[in-house]
């Protein structure tokens, strides 16, 4: 009778382990081909300042539509992280980005193209190099890129990944700290990374619900960063009373659906005007 168990036991187990690594092959192969013929494309989402009333960053994301759906980034960028092939991704999506937004970059020197980059990229002992000549290639300076990493890339930083962000950040390229609060770095290490920018996890900004909290934990994380001097830019803002709440505590960026979805670069434009929009309803408030 315990053989008979055991033997269904595997029988109900075996099926299913097989369809996963049958779907997982699948998607994988998936993703190869998508690479390959160069269906990675990328949205572009904007960063605000309240305080100059306007775009000042678009953030590129990475998107792969396939079968007429889309998988997330949250499955594909792990899987692509595991298989190596995020190095190709991050290519593409860099070469895209700059590609798209060179002639929107080159009309004032302020603006700037934030990419996010996998820790997988950095062990490349030629990102930095490749990354520069992109930009050379089309046309974009240098100091208008903004390089996303997240904290678990410092984890065990070794010297060869400090060296590409730190020549990159040389060339005049700044480095952004994404989700920021929601790795295992204390704040207290903030100043022996090389970044210029922290961006604050949307579980945070999500803590402001009617504006008239107090939140402790968001007024010392940007104080903190500043006294570091660096920028602090919060992501995933929706509301108006969660803008309101980061400008009152001075928060140099802001970025939500509140001024835009993330847009293909053909609609550029439209999300220029949203953001816009918005930044002058939040004045008026
Ligand atoms: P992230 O870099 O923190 O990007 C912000 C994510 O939050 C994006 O999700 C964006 O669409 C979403 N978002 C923006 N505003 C709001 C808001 O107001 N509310 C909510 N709920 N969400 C908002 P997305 O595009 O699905 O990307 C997810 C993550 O995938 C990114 O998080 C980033 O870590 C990764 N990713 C995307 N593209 C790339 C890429 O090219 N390379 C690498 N290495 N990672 C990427
Ligand atoms: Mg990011
Ligand atoms: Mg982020
Ligand atoms: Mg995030």
């Amino acid at each position: 009778a315990a053989k008979a168990a055991g033997k269904n036991r595997f029988l109900r187990f075996h099926p299913d382990m097989m369809t996963a690594l049958v779907q997982r092959t699948h998607m994988e192969a998936g993703l190869q081909l998508a690479v390959a013929r160069g269906e990675i494309s990328v949205d572009f989402q904007p960063i605000v300042s309240h305080r100059m009333g306007q775009v000042v960053t678009f953030e590129a994301l990475a998107r792969w539509d396939r079968d007429g759906g889309r998988v997330p980034p949250s499955v594909f960028i792990p899987l692509a992280e595991r298989t190596g092939l995020i190095n190709e991704i991050g290519t593409e999506v860099m070469a895209l980005g700059m590609v798209q937004l060179a002639p929107w970059l080159s009309e004032d020197p302020s603006r700037s193209l934030a990419v996010n980059v996998s820790g997988v990229q950095l062990q490349d002992p030629l990102f930095a190099q490749t990354v520069l000549r992109l930009a050379e290639a089309s046309g974009v300076a240098a100091y208008q890129l903004v390089l996303e990493v997240t904290e678990s890339v410092f984890f065990d930083a070794d010297c060869s990944l400090i060296k590409q962000l730190s020549s990159l950040r040389e060339e005049g390229a700044r480095v952004a700290l994404d989700d920021f609060g929601t790795g295992y770095s204390s704040l207290g290490r903030l100043q022996d990374l090389p970044v210029d920018t922290v961006k604050i996890d949307r579980t945070f900004v999500s803590m402001v619900r009617t504006g008239n909290e107090r939140l402790p934990i968001l007024s010392s994380m940007i104080n903190m960063a500043h006294s570091l001097g660096l920028t602090v830019t919060a992501e995933g803002v929706e509301t108006a009373a969660q803008a309101d709440y980061l400008a009152a505590l001075d928060c140099d960026s802001l970025q939500g659906y509140l001024f835009s979805l993330p847009q293909p670069g053909r609609r550029l434009e439209n999300a220029l005007q949203q953001a816009e929009e918005a930044l002058t309803v939040l004045k008026d408030r």
